[in-house]
């Protein structure tokens, strides 16, 4: 039948590339877009430990080289200060591209609404152009975000979401929807090997310290002792997936031959209050709680459907939600 047929045919190019790089006898190469942001500069050190050469591409807009800083000097990596909506020029082979370039906060991309667009819409055409030109295999970090404020819970791939295309979040939520379904038409009508990952809220180390999202706004107000905002009445839920669970599940899905939607994340799911509470006491701190308006279209509740994963990477998340956020305060006190 035709899925088989399509299946077969992923799974016999899915091998050509590790054939490839492998026969050379030379180290793969894979372009990592947005590599000096949070979850890029984690993803380049464990390519580089996977024995991966490294092209970190990123215009710096939401990113920082503090994060990819200890990589100077290191032979096997090389970083490019470009926006990738503009052509990209690569001499040599490139065997994976990794599209993480986009701005992730709601703060910047509520900053940033054309930039995040233009990323997502002409940024993700471009990467999925050099990945076709070079014959590599793609994968692009999408979002729980394409399930909006969702209606059924816990969000599994199968739901089409619910989604405002006007509201101030629509800018993010569309311009990944919009870049999932250029990466499926790649597939489709060129053959690309293509990966889509949906990402759920992920924090750890190099997290922006003002990037405005929850956990570096939290950590940020008990360390200093100023209040915990918590927006609305607190009770919208999120589920938080420490960073190098992430990183490991990004790199088995890139590395199988499923080319539909996962998503990884933790299932484990807290409300905002209980998250605020949660950080008061791994810091010691004796900040207050304050509660502010909650932002137009703030999901209720998002919580990841992981079984597709489980089955499929025979992946799940092993750091507990403390133990993630101690590693992370910890970052946060030497970088404050
Ligand atoms: P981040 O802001 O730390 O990193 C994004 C990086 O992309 C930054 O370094 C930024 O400068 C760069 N960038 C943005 N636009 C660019 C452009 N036009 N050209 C070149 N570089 C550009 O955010 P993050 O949390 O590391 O997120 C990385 C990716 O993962 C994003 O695509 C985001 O949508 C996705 N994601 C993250 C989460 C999360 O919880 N962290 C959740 C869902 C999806
Ligand atoms: N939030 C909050 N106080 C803050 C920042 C965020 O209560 O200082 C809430 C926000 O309204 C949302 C949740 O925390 O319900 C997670 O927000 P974040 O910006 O981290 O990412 P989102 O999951 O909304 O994309």
């Amino acid at each position: 039948n035709t899925k088989q047929a399509e299946r077969k045919r992923r799974t016999g190019r899915a091998e050509s590339v590790k054939r490839r790089a492998g026969r050379s006898g030379r180290e793969p190469v894979s372009v990592v877009t947005g590599a000096a942001g949070f979850l890029g500069s984690h993803l380049t050190d464990y390519l580089l430990a996977q024995g991966h050469r490294v092209i970190g591409i990123d215009n710096l807009i939401t990113g920082n080289v503090a994060n990819i800083e200890h990589l100077a000097g290191e032979p096997r990596f090389r970083f490019i200060c470009q926006d990738v909506t503009e052509y990209l020029f690569l001499a040599g082979p490139v065997d994976y591209v990794w599209h993480f370039a986009s701005p992730a906060s709601p703060a910047d991309y509520l900053n940033f609404p054309i930039q995040t667009l233009k990323v997502g819409s002409l940024g993700t055409h471009k990467a999925l152009g050099l990945a076709r030109h070079k014959g590599a295999r793609f994968l692009l970090a999408s979002t729980s975000e394409v399930y909006g404020d969702p209606e059924v819970h816990p969000q599994s791939e199968d739901y089409w979401g619910h989604v405002n295309p006007i509201g101030p979040r629509g800018c993010y939520d569309e311009s990944k929807r919009f870049a999932e379904a250029l990466t499926m038409a790649y597939q489709r009508e060129h053959g690309l090997e293509t990966r889509i990952v949906r990402i759920f809220n992920t924090y750890g180390p190099r997290m922006r310290l003002n990037d405005g999202r929850v956990v570096p706004n939290f950590i940020v107000q008990a360390l200093k002792g100023r209040p915990l905002t918590v927006y609305g009445d607190g009770s919208q839920t999120r589920s938080f997936c420490y960073v190098s669970d992430l990183i490991e599940g990004v790199y088995r899905l890139m590395m199988s031959d499923y080319g539909l939607p996962v998503n990884l994340g933790n299932p484990t799911e807290l409300t905002v209050l209980q998250f605020a509470r949660e950080i008061l006491r791994l810091t010691g701190s004796r900040s207050r709680i304050v509660f502010k308006p909650l932002p137009q279209d703030d999901p209720r509740q998002r919580r990841p459907d992981i079984t597709r994963a489980r089955k499929l990477l025979g992946w799940e998340p092993r750091v507990p939600l403390e133990e993630g956020l101690v590693r992370t305060i910890e970052d946060f006190r030497r970088r404050l």
